[in-house]
């Protein structure tokens, strides 16, 4: 059994004073809460900027202390050793615990630093000879210098910051200390770092907490008498069980609210990285963002359901991208409106109207940035919680995906599922590992390279898939559709690569390797091997064995009374009667689009986009089924395959018929 921790953003609406049981209602527990944050930030910003050098950062990055001893994890306690003080304001009184909260914060802050200034001291050793693009070599001489688990968007984020500097100084940068400035320290109290003297936290029942935290009664305490301990009750959010224990929040003010973000954890199983029979397998699409199968393996063969997987995320990724375009829009009006209102004096008469346009595109382009973040962090859950519920409603044990590492650069061919960033991908997979881990499914990367592009069904991995753009196409070049000449495979080619993944995880389990400090599972070794398609056995239908037993035709012909063909069809009557021939909502035949009247606007809030119930009998589009087959994802924007649950006692493909679940 191990923990998994998970972080349930509650907000606290009042609060009582333990000693005096005064009511503290939200706008007066609001400024409390800011006193204390901004106390810690004072604290946080000023040693930061004091250990902002490279002597600093590099006795910190030593791990070992003044003593000669190795620095302790815990944040707080590893600044005291290097004998880093830290003070507050002259005259305001804060107890030692706020001090190591805001110690924590900065060695946190600190030691992200360092991780930085490692990615830019590689980066620049291994600086490319054409600017353009790394080679193969320098791409391994750069991973060699890399910690591990340093994705391709960190990477290239680093690169630019390092060409913008090498640009305008025309030199390397010494250090990073050079490179940026101090970070900016967020007004917030981790009391992960504090101790019973200055918060405890306790459940009250099933969907609540309580809360106990001392609070500053003034914005400057001069002594103990102005801080009090406040009880706050707090409302969990369902998504934590009663199960689950608390640790101790970490408090903030956002949007006019106290917000208490509260960790919690529950135990999980263990998932064995070997041993699997049933395994999913995800592909990074073209077709679809997500592709998976399931696949078993059984006497050393792997076969599958022949039922592809498909999240298909393009109307997503196409909104985000007219998201983008607009936020680039704006932030060029922004530059632009800074450059005039540079040039003028504020007594000038263009003034006012100027800067009070540019503080509203500032609004708009912020609003921007939120919902392009949102949008991607809800597309990263309900993808990831899809691929879950898949594997999981098919008995699967793993979840075989392919490394982001490893991943061929597709050049600028595909659809809207190809053009999401990589780091849209890198937190799918976080997000998986996260929610499989409740299931005690494993979740394991397997190599990419080369998954496209064998053929899934012979050869082994040699035989070469043709890339088409259709079925009936197979003669043209394209990469939609994969064929394959050797045995006549003609599929999707995003289901022939999960067919690929899913081989290669199952076959090769015995190589997985699990990082010692992140715990991720990996296989490096390929091992490739043939994928069978098996369709679910079913029990013949009573028409079929009625047939079998009599040896009659299961599917009669009727008897043709005239093959001969020796007039023309004769045209069927029409129904509708002349009148009505013309009018668009009576005629059969499909109406011009653009004299359908706008459906009625239904009760209760806002129809949702997409389609709506036509008025009337006549339906020229019907959509009823449409909407009923695909998984409820959550957006209007993406379609993935429902979740259809196998029978408990079977399990994996070729057994079961799957049932609907609602
Ligand atoms: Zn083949």
């Amino acid at each position: 059994m191990s923990r998994l921790t998970a972080t349930a953003s509650c907000t606290a609406y009042a609060a009582v004073v333990e000693a005096t049981g005064e009511v503290v209602p939200q706008a007066l527990l609001v400024r409390r809460v800011a006193w204390l944050t901004a106390l810690a930030r004072d604290v946080t910003a000023r040693l930061v900027v004091a250990r902002w050098n490279a002597a600093d950062l590099d006795a910190l990055g030593s791990g070992v202390g003044l003593d000669g001893q190795v620095l302790p994890s815990k944040g707080w306690m590893a600044l005291r050793r290097l004998g880093w003080a830290a003070s507050p304001p002259s005259g305001v009184y804060v107890c030692d615990r706020v001090m190591r909260c805001a110690q924590e914060q900065a060695a946190r802050l600190l030691r992200l630093a360092l991780h930085r200034r490692r990615l830019v001291a590689a980066i620049v050793a291994t600086w490319p000879q054409n600017t353009g693009a790394r080679t193969g070599a320098e791409w391994q001489a750069l991973r060699a210098l890399l910690p591990d688990g340093v994705t391709a968007a960190d990477i290239r984020n680093r690169t630019r910051q390092t060409r913008a500097y090498l640009d305008e100084h025309h030199t390397f940068p010494a250090d990073l200390t050079e490179l940026e400035e101090p970070p900016n320290v967020a007004a917030q109290v981790v009391l992960a770092a504090a101790d019973r003297q200055l918060v405890t936290v306790e459940r009250a029942g099933d969907d609540g907490a309580r809360l106990r935290v001392r609070l500053p009664l003034v914005e400057w305490p001069a002594s103990s008498r102005d801080w009090a301990w406040h009880v706050v009750p707090v409302a969990l959010p369902p998504t934590v069980p009663p199960q689950a224990a608390l640790c101790a929040p970490t408090v903030r003010v956002a949007k006019g609210r106290a917000r208490v973000d509260l960790p919690f954890q529950i135990p999980v199983g263990f998932a064995p990285a070997t041993g699997h029979r049933v395994g999913c397998g995800f592909d990074w699409g073209l077709n679809g963002l997500l592709v998976g199968v399931v696949g078993k393996l059984t006497d050393g063969r792997v076969i599958s359901d022949g039922r592809p997987l498909i999240y298909d995320a393009s109307g997503v990724s196409a909104k985000l991208h007219r998201l983008r375009g607009e936020r680039e829009h704006l932030a060029a009006k922004h530059r632009h409106l800074d450059r005039l209102l540079a040039g003028i004096t504020p007594a000038d008469s263009r003034y006012a109207t100027l800067s009070a346009v540019c503080q509203t595109l500032g609004v708009e382009h912020e609003r921007l940035c939120a919902r392009i973040r949102n949008l991607n962090k809800a597309l990263t859950w309900s993808a990831a919680r899809w691929a879950v519920d898949q594997a999981a409603a098919a008995g699967a044990t793993v979840i075989y995906v392919e490394d982001l590492a490893t991943l061929e650069a597709r050049g600028r061919r595909g659809g809207w599922n190809a053009r999401l960033s990589g780091q849209v991908r890198g937190r799918i997979v976080e997000a998986i590992r996260h929610l499989a881990a409740k299931y005690a499914i494993a979740v394991v990367t397997v190599t990419a390279r080369g998954t496209s592009r064998y053929c899934p069904r012979c050869g082994d991995g040699t035989s070469v898939l043709q890339h088409c753009p259709a079925p009936d196409r197979l003669g043209e070049r394209g990469w939609r559709w994969a064929y394959c000449p050797a045995c006549g495979l003609s599929c999707d080619r995003d289901w022939a690569a999960a067919e690929r993944i899913v081989s290669r995880g199952l076959l090769g389990q015995h190589a997985t390797r699990t990082h010692r400090s992140t715990g991720v599972r990996t296989i490096h070794a390929i091992v490739e091997g043939n994928v069978a398609r098996a369709r679910r056995t079913r029990r013949p239908t009573r028409a079929a064995r009625r047939a079998r037993r009599t040896r009659a035709d299961l599917h009669p012909r009727p008897a043709a009374r005239d093959r001969a063909k020796r007039r023309p069809t004769p045209k069927r009557p029409t129904r509708t009667p002349a009148t009505a021939r013309n009018n668009p909502m009576t005629s059969s035949r499909v109406p011009d689009p653009r004299t359908v009247p706008a459906p009625p606007p239904t009760s209760g809030g806002q129809r949702p986009a997409g389609h709506a119930p036509q008025p009337g009998r006549h339906q020229p589009y019907r959509t009823g089924h449409v909407r009923n087959s695909h998984h409820r994802t959550g957006f209007h924007h993406a379609k993935a395959t429902p979740v259809l649950m196998l029978a408990k006692h079977r399990g994996g493909p070729g057994q079961a018929t799957p049932v609907r679940v609602a």
